[in-house]
């Protein structure tokens, strides 16, 4: 869902991202919202290949250890793989996948590893797990996922969500900052329960400790592969983004009304997205598929307001500009140090004449034969 960002009673918290939806599932702009509440990030396989270090990879079957509330284990269930690699510095971290969707653990794991290596450092302790989900049967509903997620057709059986939620229990017990806050697990355990049991369509990154990151994804198996990818490396991205834990970046971005943080947040998370996942899939032109979606997303509503529809990638068309105009590193992007150090609270404070002119003139795109590109007028 591309759309305005709304910040919600604990911005930054956890970043539920909605932005970064295929173009495809747009509905409007007025129910599109952002809600910077969580957070996450993560890691995979094929690092050998790309020159990461080492890694573990672990595949448990059906029979995981139940903490509370456990319902039996069908060994009918699918196998949820759990998937541990080595981080690049530091080797004590991990991305873990907790996958029970169609889509490959494998693919899924290499994807995440292939982007965890674009990053200069990654700090965080990962866990992603992913869901199927059906047919659409309800519009967003705030008051029973804490989110503003849909109601779907639950495809998982109660014993499979059991199994699951147990997994994410024990990842959580084991996780060093996590493993000393038992009402926060529970609190978190609770919602996931609703997500699962509701069919809830998730897109969510949420740091629950500064460096301890969750993914959830509740995907449609039919869904375009490159819609999953586009999903996974974009919150993954958020879980890269260091400093969206920082509590006093945070705190300023809350106070500051007219702080530019959603959308560099958001833009970063989609950039990113579109060179990674163009480089995997073998994208010609990931800059101008990027600013061809983003011309695209004023077509229809007419509207160039860099948090409007489509916010994600008008976002990252805007720092793309910055880039091209020589006020933004791009390699600051890609290897996630522009979050680092709060840069988004500083660097990107308003009023900012680079910054303002990206915010007003990203729209300013051309079709120009297979591609798209700023205009002039974008560079005066
Ligand atoms: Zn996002």
């Amino acid at each position: 869902m591309h759309g305005a960002a709304v910040l919600s009673e604990r911005a930054f918290e956890t970043c539920q991202d909605l932005s970064n939806r295929p173009l495809s599932k747009v509905v409007n702009s007025s129910e599109a919202s952002v809600v910077m509440r969580n957070m996450s990030a993560w890691h995979t396989p094929q690092m050998d290949r790309i020159g990461t270090s080492k890694l573990q990879i672990l595949v448990l079957v059906a029979t995981v250890a139940s903490c509370s509330g456990g319902g039996p284990i069908d060994d009918s269930l699918a196998p949820v793989v759990v998937a541990t690699t080595a981080a690049p510095v530091d080797e004590s971290l991990s991305i873990d996948v907790l996958n029970v969707s169609d889509f490959d653990t494998d693919d899924t794991r290499y994807w995440a590893d292939f982007a965890s290596s674009k990053m200069a450092n990654r700090r965080s302790n990962v866990l992603v797990f992913i869901y199927p989900i059906g047919e659409n049967i309800g519009p967003e509903d705030w008051e029973r996922f804490d989110k503003p997620f849909t109601s779907n057709e639950v495809l998982m059986t109660p014993s499979e969500i059991e199994e699951l939620l147990n997994r994410i229990q024990t990842w959580m017990e084991n996780d060093s900052c996590l493993s000393r806050d038992p009402r926060l697990r529970q609190e978190e355990l609770v919602m996931y329960r609703s997500w699962l049991e509701g069919g809830a369509d998730a897109s969510s990154q949420l740091d629950l400790c500064r460096e301890t990151r969750v993914v959830a994804m509740g995907v449609r198996n039919d869904q375009p592969i490159a819609d999953y990818q586009h999903l996974l490396v974009h919150e993954l991205y958020h879980a890269f983004q260091q400093d969206l834990a920082n509590e006093p970046c945070r705190d300023s971005a809350e106070r500051n009304p007219n702080s530019n943080s959603v959308w560099v947040v958001e833009g970063a998370a989609d950039y990113f997205t579109y060179i990674t996942v163009g480089e995997l899939t073998g994208v010609s032109d990931p800059v101008g598929t990027m600013l061809g979606h983003a011309k695209q997303s004023i077509e229809g509503p007419g509207d160039t307001d860099v948090m409007g529809n489509a916010m994600a990638t008008r976002s990252a068309a805007a720092l793309r500009l910055m880039v091209e105009r020589g006020s933004l590193s791009e390699s600051s992007i890609l290897d996630g140090t522009l979050f680092h150090d709060c840069a988004r609270g500083t660097d990107f404070n308003s009023p900012d004449s680079e910054v303002d002119h990206a915010k007003d003139s990203w729209h300013l795109l051309e079709r120009t034969g297979s591609t798209v590109t700023f205009t002039q007028a974008a560079f005066r």
